[in-house]
């Protein structure tokens, strides 16, 4: 395909937020293009599969002053966990999805007691959680090793097999007239006098209608020659994956203290990751592992699973994620009209499905939403474009 010359709605951005986001739009019967530059592999096609609901408590460390943001974004993680589940139904398609609870684990007493309190702050928040101790841990989950003294357990969390479901988004929303432009880089966005916007690419101009940013990291840049600032990090993150065994872990695993995340697909292998950093490299700024993380990664994962350590590791991948201040930059962009963002909070594959349907009724104007997006508006930024 092509760049067209005109569509009604251009959504910047093929991650799973973008994808999702025109496949609502499509649904609805709006002509809809997704363009992606496909230079770096953003954190849809490199994400870990985890189904996140309880706050990680590895941002609650690195990001202190966003917690009560996430607080508040907390009842978005227990529909986005559910919309997965729709999801998979809608679309008739198996993503290996499987919502068999999380565990956070905690080593020492202290960390115990932080994840009392986070629970019992969970709990209030209406999320379904409760704190096991070692003799509970032993009989639910034998694979940890002695070490792992307790943790906190939240029933809606889960993991599904990212390399699926994106197929199945994609197919279904070629299947009801969207288009795919990959390798496409947006340079530049212009208001249009006339209304919409034009859309500047390496190959030519697109005139649209209306625009959603749905390109991750990509975003901030897109809107700062408009006098916008959406500050918008790439994030550049470490993965492992082992051979394939037994059933072993049967949870999705994370710590209270240190960086990993742990599951096992269906298929037997096991898949590592919690943010252990990679790098961004060359002029492409193409994520790039690094050894130090492969082997920490490896380390840590084996002390929490004994097991773990008889596995070979077949491969390690580096992808981006976004950080922005852990909440979604999600709706329409005042004073600019047409023009709309939809970029998910922290663990933002799992709220994906979700942020692509609210960020598609924002463009349609529908106004009996799920929830009250007015909180995550871009508009939270103008402080800091005004001062700047
Ligand atoms: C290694 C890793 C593991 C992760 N694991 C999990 C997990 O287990 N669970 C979870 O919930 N989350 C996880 N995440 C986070 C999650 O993957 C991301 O938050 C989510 O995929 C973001 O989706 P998105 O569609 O908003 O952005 P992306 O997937 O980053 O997609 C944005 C797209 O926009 C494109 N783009 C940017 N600028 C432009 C431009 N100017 N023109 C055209 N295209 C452009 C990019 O190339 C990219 O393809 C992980 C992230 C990483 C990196």
């Amino acid at each position: 395909m092509t760049l067209p010359r005109e569509v009604d709605v251009a959504v910047i951005g093929g991650g799973i937020v973008g994808l999702c986001t025109a496949l609502e739009l499509a649904r609805a019967g709006t002509e809809v293009l997704v363009l992606d530059d496909a230079a770096r592999l953003g954190g849809t096609t490199a994400n870990a599969g985890s189904l996140h609901v309880q706050m990680q408590s590895r941002f609650i460390r690195l990001y202190p002053d966003q917690v009560p943001g996430l607080e508040a974004s907390l009842p978005l993680y227990v529909a986005a966990a559910r919309r997965w589940a729709e999801l998979e139904q809608e679309l008739g398609t198996g993503f290996e999805r499987k919502a068999s609870g999380g565990l956070m684990v905690a080593e020492t007493p202290e960390s115990y007691e932080f994840l009392a309190r986070k629970c019992e702050r969970e709990k209030r928040l209406g999320l379904q959680v409760e704190m096991l101790g070692r003799a509970e841990l032993a009989r639910i989950a034998p694979y940890l090793g002695e070490a792992v003294i307790g943790a906190e357990f939240c029933a809606e969390e889960g993991k599904l097999n990212p390399l699926l479901a994106n197929q199945a988004v994609r197919r279904a929303l070629q299947a009801l007239g969207g288009a795919l432009l990959p390798e496409t880089r947006i340079e530049r966005l212009e208001a249009d006098p006339r209304g919409g916007w034009t859309l500047h690419a390496g190959t030519g101009p697109l005139r649209a209608g209306r625009v959603v940013l749905a390109a991750g990291a990509g975003t901030g840049a897109l809107l700062a020659p408009l006098g916008l600032v959406v500050p918008t990090v790439a994030e550049p993150l470490h993965m492992n994956v082992t051979e394939a065994t037994a059933p072993l872990i049967g949870h999705l695993v994370q710590h209270a203290e240190r960086m990993i995340t742990l599951k096992q697909l269906s298929a037997g292998q096991c898949v590592i990751g919690g943010g252990w950093p990679a790098r961004l490299h060359g002029p492409q700024q193409h994520p790039t592992v690094e050894a130090s993380s492969l082997i920490g990664n490896l380390r840590l994962a084996s002390h929490i699973v004994p097991r773990l350590a008889r596995l070979r590791l077949i491969r390690a991948w580096a992808g981006v994620n976004t950080t922005v201040d852990g909440r979604c930059v999600l709706g329409a962009v005042p004073g600019h009209a047409g023009l709309f963002t939809a970029v998910p909070g922290d663990a933002g594959y799992t709220l994906g499905p979700l942020v692509g349907r609210l960020a598609a009724g924002a463009v349609l104007g529908r106004r009996d939403l799920d929830f009250d997006i007015a909180p995550f508006s871009p508009v939270r930024f103008a402080g800091a474009a005004a001062l700047a």
